[in-house]
């Protein structure tokens, strides 16, 4: 951490001693050589300092994976049950209950964050509005096998339309992008 302000010896790369070095890691300010030196978009980073951002973003333990995924599921599957009604609606019902399951699992795992860990709660998402759409999609067979009519098909459309919706706007708000 200390830095002398004053060093006409030439500067050696930290990992490497017998090496001179033209660089400092934009972070940690410490001399690199060319072979440790990695371009990132604000600056030359050691190897340490990229390895330790990774970690610092990757922070969601164990126990948030099942948690995110089972949250997302159920929540999803409820929400299905209402855009069931709705109709039409569900392009407006989707993504409110898409930034419901979003922040519940947010709060659930207390902020903490990993890619996998979107995509997981994205996953749980999806399949938990799956159930009532694959009843629905029988349903309609079964209806258009007795000659019943296509009456159905439009529910299979919106609720394939809220899974859809519900499943990218978990992920993308989750992962930070936000959609508005
Ligand atoms: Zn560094
Ligand atoms: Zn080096």
């Amino acid at each position: 951490m200390a830095q002398s302000t004053s060093d006409p010896a030439p500067l050696t790369c930290y990992r490497h001693p017998d090496r001179e070095s033209m660089l400092r890691c934009s972070r940690c300010e410490r001399p690199i050589c060319s072979e440790c030196a990695v371009l990132t978009p604000t600056g030359y980073r050691c190897k340490e300092c990229i390895r330790g951002q990774q970690k610092a973003f990757e922070t969601a333990l164990t126990i948030d994976y099942p948690v995110a995924f089972v949250l997302a599921g159920i929540l999803a599957f409820g929400g299905s049950l209402i855009a069931s009604a709705m109709g039409f609606f569900t392009i407006f019902i989707a993504p409110l209950v898409g930034i419901i399951i979003a922040e519940v699992v947010r709060w659930a795992v207390r902020k903490r964050r990993a890619p996998q860990l979107f995509r997981l709660a994205a996953a749980g998402a999806a399949l938990g509005g799956a159930p009532l759409l694959l009843i629905r999609l029988i349903g309609t067979i079964a209806a258009l096998a007795s000659g019943a009519g296509i009456g159905g098909i439009l529910g299979i459309i919106w609720l394939a339309l809220y899974v859809f919706l519900v499943t990218s706007t978990v992920y993308y708000r989750l992962s930070g992008i936000k959609l508005r």
